[in-house]
């Protein structure tokens, strides 16, 4: 999950950025709309985390705006402000979500995993492709109900094909997903990722499809269901 926290108070932006790292979450801040703005039509973000005071405008303004050009990624609003009127106007704005400050992180992780899962079209907080589940609140990652030991970056990779199954994802996609923008690697280290991922879920889970990226799927039985192109 890549978050964009668009918060101008740097003490709260820094500790929330460290706080969610620790849960092997990925922030991006943006200390103004303006910049929120740009990099919201450039970089690609999984959920946004917005302040209402912002040094440059009213964040529920920025939200309107952003909505009213298409931007579908979901929005919870934290902010200081507990007035009922602000609620409405947050949600009127296309907020999906809104925490009044002070917080628990721990309760900031809750409601983001929820709405990353909810964008995606799912439900349930484990998220099943054949017998591989996926706890999206702890992070756990099971086969055939035993435990799939992951580093932090192949959770990333994993968890975003998992939430996109069966779409397919490119290789840029997954990468901005799963590094910051300052250090997204060469398409090399995404397939290392792919591989390592392959050998430890064992069977042919990650689909390569020549010229749009990877799909996890389960293993199909019958090969002419698999996608074209398939390189394992
Ligand atoms: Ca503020």
């Amino acid at each position: 999950m890549k978050v964009l926290l668009v918060e101008d108070d740097k003490a709260l932006a820094e500790g929330l950025q460290r706080a969610l790292a620790d849960a092997g979450v990925l922030v991006e801040v943006a200390g103004e709309g303006k910049q929120a703005d740009f990099l919201l039509f450039t970089e690609q973000y999984s959920v946004v985390i917005l302040d209402l005071g912002l040094p440059d405008g009213e964040g529920a303004q920025w939200l309107a705006t952003w909505r009213n050009r298409g931007m579908e990624l979901p929005v919870l609003i934290l902010t200081a402000r507990e007035r009922w009127s602000d609620k409405a106007a947050g949600f009127s704005a296309g907020a999906d979500d809104y925490v009044t400050k002070p917080f628990e992180t721990a309760e900031i992780l809750f409601r983001l995993r929820a709405l990353v899962r909810r964008s995606h079209g799912h439900a349930h907080p484990l998220i099943a492709v054949g017998d591989i589940r996926l706890d999206t609140h702890t992070g756990q990652v099971t086969r055939a109900g035993m435990p799939v030991s992951l580093t932090a970056q192949e959770l990333r990779v994993l968890s975003h094909l998992m939430h996109a199954s069966p779409r397919p994802v490119s290789r840029t996609e997954l990468s901005e997903y799963v590094y910051d923008r300052d250090q997204e690697p060469d398409s090399n280290v995404i397939d290392v990722q792919i591989s390592r991922l392959r050998r430890k879920l064992g069977g042919s889970w990650i689909e390569t499809l020549r010229g749009q990226g990877y799909r996890m799927l389960e293993p199909s039985a019958d090969p002419g269901n698999r996608g074209a192109g398939e390189v394992d």
